[in-house]
Parts: structure tokens; sequence; C-alpha cells
């Protein structure tokens, strides 16, 4: 490959702050909030044009699908969300679980107002292209935007990019899914004209369970027996039909997946229906082809759905996600890599700076939490290795392949998001290391957040 020298030159630091938290998805974005009210001066960055990451710029609005009556859930910041959408009118009835389903366009409000009341200092429009790293410490990113390229300082940094982006430029060990394994990425769509009426009884004509994801090579999974039974909005029947019928392509067999929310307006949200495998969400060529190619599938599966499910035969495309969604690339080396047992077994730690229930689903495996089992994540799981001042909150935290089809969960990201923000607060006002910080009193701060550690 030809290359370049990019001459070197003197950037503007337009901006200062305590902890500077970078990408706002719900790892970031419980992340902000935690270190604001643990008292620091918090900033949070973004690339795009609102707060939210995958629920707002993809449109995943399955916050806790999970969720059912023996379910011991977390508490804390994650719930928050929930709750704070459900007041402000952001949330739907989820079909499958007892929790409420985010509404993906209202929620970049509900999100600006969190971010408001927290007083958190609002950056959107800017990707923080480089960290900039001292004697091994990270001191704050450089940014580029339409203002081009900017410097913003900080005590702590919280790297809540999905990408484990900042640690990895800085230098901290990580590790990626080989292509082959890494979950598919989805163009998630919604779409409206859906007669509700006839698409309800289109479901309860012919109840889906979680045991009917089985049954071909995209949605193979292993369950324990207890999530065969219960009802799935998932979809797959009109697009084999489409498929027969020769009004779609035969190499679209892997069309197949979840509804999210049917509204009494006729709009048919958080279509999950696209699934392209052995794309590296890291690399920008593969990105294109993901968003082109996934709405080409898009538009098939609406297409079949219109022939095949009762109560579409009108509706049109309401939206493609802003962005193609990403599952899986990216995750640090941490302290402590969280493995399989942990999330299969409760895992136990000293260091924990929340719980997560017994919720498994990725890579084939499915493990709805119906009886009350949950598992600690702990602190050491956010730490990269080699590099200070860094930490990592969402779905690029320390785990294996299993333990990640749990973690990578919004709310365990929101989870571990609350324990980053507060541990970067508290490791500046006792003037400790992020690696040596006071796990007493970060946890006595969790507590007073409202978040459960036990
Ligand atoms: C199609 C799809 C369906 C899913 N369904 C579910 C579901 O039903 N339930 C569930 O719980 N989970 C689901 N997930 C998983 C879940 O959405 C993610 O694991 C979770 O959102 C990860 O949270 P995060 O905060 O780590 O990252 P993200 O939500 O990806 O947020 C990262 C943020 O960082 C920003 N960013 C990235 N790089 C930079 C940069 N350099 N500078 C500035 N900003 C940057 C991004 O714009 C984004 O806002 C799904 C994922 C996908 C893709």
């Amino acid at each position: 490959m030809a290359t370049i020298l990019e001459a070197s030159r003197t950037i503007d630091v337009v901006h200062e702050t305590d902890v500077l938290v970078v990408g706002s998805g719900p790892g970031g974005l419980s992340a902000a909030l935690a270190a604001a009210r643990a008292g620091a001066k918090t900033t949070l960055l973004e690339r795009y044009g609102c707060f939210g990451g995958n629920i707002t710029q993809v449109g995943v609005e399955g916050f806790a699908w999970y969720r059912r009556e023996g379910t011991v859930d977390c508490e804390g910041i994650g719930p928050e969300l929930e709750r704070r959408a459900h007041e402000m009118g952001a949330t739907s009835p989820e079909p499958q679980s007892t929790s409420s389903a985010l509404d993906a366009e209202m929620f970049k409000y509900v999100a600006d107002q969190l971010v408001a009341e927290a007083g958190i200092h609002p950056m959107l429009h800017r990707t923080a292209v480089m960290p900039i790293v001292v004697d091994g410490a990270i001191r704050g990113v450089y940014t580029e935007s339409k203002a081009g390229r900017e410097a913003i300082l900080a005590k702590r940094v919280i790297d809540a990019t999905g990408d484990a982006d900042l640690a990895y430029r800085a230098g901290a060990p990580t590790v990626m899914t080989p292509r082959e394994k890494m979950m598919s990425v989805s163009v998630m769509f919604s779409m409206s004209g859906v007669d509700k009426r006839g698409f309800i009884e289109a479901v309860h004509a012919d109840p889906q369970t979680y045991g009917d994801w089985s049954g071909n090579h995209e949605w193979d999974y292993e369950t324990s027996g207890k999530e065969d039974h219960l009802f799935s909005p998932f979809l797959r029947k009109p697009f084999a039909q489409a498929v027969e019928a020769g009004l779609i392509p035969e190499d679209l067999k892997t069309i197949a997946g979840t509804w999210g929310t049917m509204s009494d307006t006729g709009e048919l949200t958080y279509l999950n229906l696209v699934h392209i495998q052995g794309l590296d969400g890291t690399n920008p060529d593969d990105l294109t082809r993901g968003e082109i190619d996934g709405r080409a599938q898009a538009i098939h599966a609406m297409n079949a759905l219109r022939h095949y499910m009762g109560g579409c035969e009108k509706a049109k495309l309401r939206n493609f996600g802003m962005t193609l969604g990403i599952r899986d690339t990216r995750k640090i080396d941490a302290v402590y890599n969280i493995t399989e047992t942990d999330v299969r077994e409760q895992g136990r730690f000293d260091d924990a700076i929340g719980i997560f229930p017994e919720f498994i689903d990725g890579y084939g495996v499915l493990i709805l939490p119906t009886t009350g089992r949950y598992w600690h994540v702990p602190y050491r799981a956010l730490v990269p290795k080699r590099v200070g001042n860094l930490l990592v909150a969402g779905r690029a935290i320390g785990g294996d392949l299993i333990s990640h089809a749990s973690a990578r969960n919004m709310m365990c990201c929101a989870v571990g998001g609350q324990g980053a923000g507060v541990a970067a607060a508290i490791s500046i006002r006792r003037d400790e290391a992020l690696d040596r910080v006071n796990i007493g009193a970060l946890q006595d701060e969790l507590v007073r957040q409202g978040a459960r550690i036990r």
C-alpha cells in the first residue's frame, strides 16, 4: 500500500474537563451520568448528532426484552433510563417480556434532557480520532469535525466507542473475534401503514416461540430447554415463502428475526431481520458493503412481508436506522476478562460494580433469566492493561466469546457504564490510579446512586 507522511501541526485545545466520556450509547451515557452525579466535571463526546448509540442511531429498542416474572434485574441508571423514557412517553409495551421498549426517535430527546439535568457538557458532531497519550497515560483526545482537528484534555477518559477505538490506539491490548465467528451486522428498519389488527391476528394465528429460532444456518440456537415454549415475536415463514415463490433471491434465506413494537398508528418498529455475516465493523469498506447490501435486503424483507404477513399488505418503509448495527468488534484484554463460566454460573466478585441477570444471547446460545439467577459485573473488566487514566465501558469490556453474548446487552452496558463513571470520579477525588481505585469507596457511591452491587 502506498503511504504519505502527514505534516505535524499545532492543535487548539478547545476544552478541558475532569472526566471525558467518548461515545454515548448505553455504556457512555450511563458513564457520563454517573460521573457527573458523583461530582466530576463531565463531558460527553459523540460523533453523531444525537446521544444514545445503538438505541437512537441504529434503532435498537429492546432495552430489557429478557425480563420475565422471575428475573432478578440490575438497579441504577439502566432501569432509570427505561423508567424515564416511560415517563416521557418514549416507550411502548414490549411484546415478549415485562419490560418497555424504548422509542428510538423520542429517546434522542430523553437523552438530551438527562444530559442537561446532570450538568454534563455535551459535545456532538465530533469524532475522537486519536488518544493523547503522555508517559503511558491518556490525557485526552484529538477530534475531527467540521471545525477540523481539535484537542480535548481530561483527567480521566472513558472509552465507550463500542469498538475500544481509544484503548486500541493508545496501545492497550485488545482482541477481536475472528471474522468468520463475528456476530452478524444488521440494517434495522421500521415500517408504517401496517394494519395492527391484521398483523396481531396473523401473529396469534401462528404464534412463534424461541424454539422456532433454530432451523436454518443463521438461527441455530442452544437453549436450556425452558426457553423453547415461550412466545417470541419471531418471523421467518414469510421470507421462506417469498424465497419459494421466487419473490426474493434464494440466497436471502438468512432473512429472519424479530419485530419489536406494533403501534395503534400502524408503525411496526425495530425490525431486526437482516443479518450479514463476515463483516468487520472496524473496516470502513466492510461497513460500506453492509449498509448497501443491508438496505437492499431490508427492501426484499419488506416486499416479502407485504405478500406473506397479515396486516402488512399496504405497509411502507418508515425509516432505516441512521447507521448499520454492529454487534461485535474489539474487546480489551482487561485486568480481568469475564468468562463463560462467570455468566453461566453466577460469577461472584469482590469488586462487583453491579449485577446482570443470567441472560445470554449470541453465538448460538439463548438463555433467558427466568429463574432469578444473576452474575456480578467485576470492575477489573473495565480496566485496560498498559494505559493509565483510561476505562472502557459498554460492549468492549474484557471477556471471552460467550460472556460477550451477555455483557453486550444494553442493560449490562449501562451497569458497566455507571461503574466506570463513578470509578473515574472517585479516582480523581481520592487521587488514586484507576487500577488501584478504592473498591469500597466505589461501591459506596454506586449504592448511593441506586445501583445494586450484590
Ligand atoms: C442490530 C442490533 C440489535 C441488537 N439488539 C439488542 C437488543 O434487542 N437488546 C440489547 O440489549 N442489545 C441489543 N444489541 C446490542 C446492543 O445494542 C449493543 O451491544 C450496545 O448498544 C453496546 O453499547 P455501547 O454503549 O457499548 O455502544 P454503542 O451503543 O454502539 O454506542 C457507541 C457510541 O459511540 C459513538 N462513537 C463511536 N466511535 C466514536 C468516536 N471515535 N468518537 C465519538 N463517538 C464515537 C457512536 O456513535 C455511538 O453513539 C443489538 C445490537 C445490534 C447491532
